[in-house]
C-alpha cells in the first residue's frame, strides 16, 4: 500500500508516519528529512537546497522527485508513506510515472485538515530529541524530567532552524499556493480522503487506521 499525508507544516505528518512505520513496517520517505541530511551531510543537493530551506520556500521539483525516484529502489516492500512530497502539480505527475515505472501504484491521498493559526503555535514551540528524533513541545509536551528525553534519557535536544515565526509563515504560504491546488488531481480519481488533524495524536491514528483498513469513504 502506498500512501501520500498531505498537510501544511506542522499538521502531523512526520508523527503519524513514524506511528505507521512502527505499526505497520510501512517506510515513510519524507523529502525534508532527505534534505535535512543532505545539508548536514554538505552534499552538492545540501548546498543548494540550504537557503532555500531556511527561508522557507520550495526546493526544485527536480531534485526532489529524484531524491524520492532513489528512495523508491530501496526495500518498501510493505509500502510507502510520502510525507511532504509531492507538494507541486509537478511532483505529483513525477510520481506517478515513478511508481508506474515501478509497477505500483497510488493506494490513498489522506488530507490532514487543520487550522493554520493553531499550526504557527505547534511548529514554533516543537523540539526533538538529538539521540532518538522523540518529538516535544514548550507548552503541550515538555520531557518528565527536565532536559532529559523520555524515551532515550539522552540529554541533547535539537530545533529545526526553519521551525521560526516568519519561515513558518513562508511554508504555510507556499503551501497554500502551490501544495493545496494539487489535491482535486488525486480527488478527481477517488482518491483522498480528510481526516481531522487537530485532533489528539491518537484519534488522528484512528481515523487513518479506518481509512488503512478499509472504512468505507463517508459523503461530504
Ligand atoms: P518538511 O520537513 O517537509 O517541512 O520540509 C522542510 C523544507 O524542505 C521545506 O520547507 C522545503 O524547503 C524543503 N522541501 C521538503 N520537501 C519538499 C518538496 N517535496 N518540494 C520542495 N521542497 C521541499
Amino acid at each position: 500500500m502506498n500512501i501520500i499525508l498531505l498537510g501544511p507544516p506542522g499538521a502531523g505528518k512526520g508523527t503519524q508516519a513514524h506511528r505507521l512505520e512502527q505499526q505497520r513496517g510501512m517506510v515513510q520517505l519524507s523529502t525534508g528529512d532527505m534534505l535535512r541530511h543532505a545539508v548536514a551531510a554538505g552534499t552538492p543537493i545540501g548546498l543548494k537546497a540550504k537557503a532555500v530551506m531556511a527561508a522557507g520556500e520550495l526546493v526544485s521539483d527536480a531534485i526532489v522527485s529524484a531524491l524520492i525516484g532513489e528512495r523508491l529502489d530501496t526495500s518498501v516492500d510493505k509500502g510507502a508513506i510520502f510525507d511532504g512530497f509531492p507538494r507541486t502539480q509537478h511532483q505529483a505527475e513525477a510520481l506517478d510515472l515513478l511508481l508506474a515505472d515501478r509497477a505500483r501504484k497510488l493506494d490513498h491521498v489522506i488530507e490532514l485538515d487543520v487550522n493554520e493559526e493553531a499550526l504557527v503555535d505547534r511548529i514554533t514551540g516543537r523540539f526533538s530529541c538529538a539521540n532518538c528524533g522523540a518529538g516535544y513541545h514548550d507548552r503541550f509536551k515538555l520531557p518528565r524530567v527536565e532536559n532529559t528525553c523520555d524515551v532515550c534519557s539522552a540529554h541533547e535536544f535539537h530545533r529545526r532552524p526553519d521551525d521560526n515565526e516568519q519561515t513558518v509563515r513562508t511554508r504555510m504560504a507556499e503551501y497554500r499556493a502551490k501544495t493545496a491546488p494539487i489535491l482535486p488531481y488525486y480527488r478527481e480519481r477517488g482518491l483522498v480522503r480528510a481526516v481531522e488533524g487537530m485532533a489528539s495524536v491518537d484519534e488522528v491514528a484512528r481515523q487513518i487506521d479506518a481509512i488503512l483498513d478499509g472504512a468505507p469513504a463517508l459523503p461530504f
